[in-house]
């Protein structure tokens, strides 16, 4: 069973930190599986000394890396997407067992993380600037792209590997070199992650592109926010994390991208296809244990479809197989840790005592481990535990008068990431994806809230952030822009007709 550990490099007790080299003088770190609560391994962690050692080298290294040329640096990321399918399944099981997403979600991760590097590889050969016309005779304007520096990737328990592929794919063919901080809840899957990035830059001659330093956000993940060696900090993360990230980085006028929180929603309309909306509910709530930054968590139908719909919510989740997520027939695992269920059931217990129904599950499961039953709660607009994330399988439904009258409840939540509208109605459709719809950076028409695809920037609004990850032209934000103007004239006109004679 824990072949794949060997097969993916990982020890009974891992160094926490690597620029190439691995070392680290830090206390231990344990992870343990939330299936069993059993200790997988351990890291010694990085301490701040370390975090030093990985930054210098990381500067020293930026220093060539910024001069290979982008194609170049591209051929680099090709052969690492090669490498992660090579170790797909391995790596899959990985994130399974350490973080407690099913198993065809786990190889899912990984594949998402290879579809990142596919897309920077054709990426490196379009980081394109714009050329402008000059007012100016015999003069010529354009725009070029320059790397960064240095980028610090804070990265959250719930997608181990790939919201790191995300981030560094893209820096690394921007030709920025990076420091990865991931969270202390699974830190084998960022050692096994980080061994192939290593391997690869060395057999390019790059060690020291990518690197990784494992500690606590209190000790070297604050080094990292204040220090001005980074000009960007891309964290992942909790509201609480990101307002802390914000501030720090602010103050020093450093550039941040933010991936935070979300509170999604999905709206069915009267005339939605059914067929269509069941299960893209049932997916975005229970899946991955109601544990994705897109999960669904809260539900507006109709009212003349809402007791249909209710019901069959609840007789499908009745049929949600909880269990071991390296089983293929697990529909749902476990919760990260107990910690995340005392959450759930907390915030289970305030709905209760804000007029919340419950209609189905509610409570843990009786079994090792942090297992939880997913749980649908009847809502009204009044309660305050709605307007919250609670990282856990709970999907509060409502009843509404309209689709208008959805958005408008919909939109009325702080956090803005995904959200989706079910309809066979195309003005319902339009209405919200306008400009008075949906206010979330990603809106769905007849598919769930989880589930993006690479190609586009994902990312939200309003307490989420604001930043913009993967596809589209998410690579601007890991790079500088310069505007440059170049007089091959024989004159010195100045812009806007201003003279100044001497
Ligand atoms: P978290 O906020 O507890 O931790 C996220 C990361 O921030 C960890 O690596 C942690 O060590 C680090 N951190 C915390 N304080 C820090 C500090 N002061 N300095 C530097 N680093 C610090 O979040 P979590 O429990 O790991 O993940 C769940 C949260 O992440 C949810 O809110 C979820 O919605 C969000 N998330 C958002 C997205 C997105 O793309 N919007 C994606 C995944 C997860």
């Amino acid at each position: 069973m824990r072949d794949f550990l060997r097969r993916l490099g990982i020890e009974d007790v891992n160094p926490g930190a690597t620029c190439g080299e691995w070392f680290s003088s830090g206390e231990e770190l344990a992870s343990y599986c939330p299936t069993d609560g059993g200790l997988i391994a351990k890291v010694r962690q990085a301490t701040e000394e370390d975090y030093d050692r990985v930054v210098a080298k990381s500067a020293e290294v930026f220093k060539t890396w910024r001069n290979v040329p982008a194609p170049a640096r591209g051929e680099i990321v090709r052969q690492l997407g090669l490498k992660m399918r090579d170790h797909k399944k391995d790596l899959g099981r990985l994130v399974a067992y350490e973080m407690g997403k099913v198993i065809s979600e786990g190889e899912g991760e990984i594949q998402e993380a290879i579809d990142i590097a596919d897309f920077a590889v054709g990426l490196s050969r379009q980081l394109y600037g714009l050329t402008m016309h000059s007012e100016r005779p015999g003069h010529r304007m354009y725009e070029q792209w320059h790397p960064l520096g240095i980028i610090g990737i804070v990265t959250a328990f719930n997608f181990p590997a790939a919201v790191w592929a995300w981030n560094s794919m893209i820096a690394a063919v921007c030709g920025d070199t990076m420091i990865w901080k991931p969270s202390s809840k699974v830190p084998l899957t960022a050692i096994a992650m980080q061994k192939l990035a290593n391997d690869v830059f060395a057999d390019n001659g790059y060690e020291g592109v990518m690197n990784l330093v494992i500690g606590r956000g209190s000790s070297v993940g604050e080094r990292m926010l204040h220090d001005r060696n980074i000009p960007l900090i891309s964290a992942t993360g909790s509201c609480r994390m990101g307002r802390r990230i914000g501030e720090v980085v602010s103050q020093r006028l450093g550039r941040t991208l933010l991936e935070l929180g979300g509170n999604n929603a999905i709206v069915v309309a009267e005339d939605a296809d059914l067929r269509l909306a069941l299960p893209a509910v049932v997916f975005g709530a229970v899946g991955t244990a109601g544990q994705r930054c897109t999960s669904t968590r809260r539900l507006f139908i109709e009212k003349s479809i809402f007791g249909s719909l209710t019901e069959k919510l609840v007789t499908a989740y009745k049929s949600i197989r909880i269990g071991d997520p390296l089983e293929e027939e697990t529909h749902m695992g476990p919760l990260i840790d107990d910690g995340a269920v005392q959450e759930m059931m907390d915030a289970i217990e305030a709905a209760k005592k804000e007029g919340g129904e419950v209609l189905c599950g509610g409570g843990k499961v009786d079994r090792p481990g942090s297992f939880v039953e997913p749980t649908i709660i009847k809502a009204h607009p009044d309660m305050k535990i709605v307007r919250d994330e609670t990282f856990a399988p709970i999907l509060y439904v409502f009843e509404v008068d309209d689709v208008e009258q959805a958005i408008e409840m919909q939109n009325s939540v702080d956090q803005g990431l995904s959200s989706a509208i079910f309809t066979t109605n195309v003005m319902s459709a339009e209405t919200f994806l306008s400009a008075r719809g949906s206010d979330c950076g990603i809106a769905n028409v007849n598919i769930g809230t989880s589930g993006a695809e690479i190609g586009g920037a994902f990312g939200g609004e309003k307490d989420t952030g604001g930043g913009r990850e993967a596809g589209s032209d998410s690579w601007k934000t890991y790079m500088r822009r310069q505007t440059c103007t170049i007089n091959w004239s024989k004159d010195l006109p100045l812009a806007q007709g201003v003279k100044f004679d001497i």
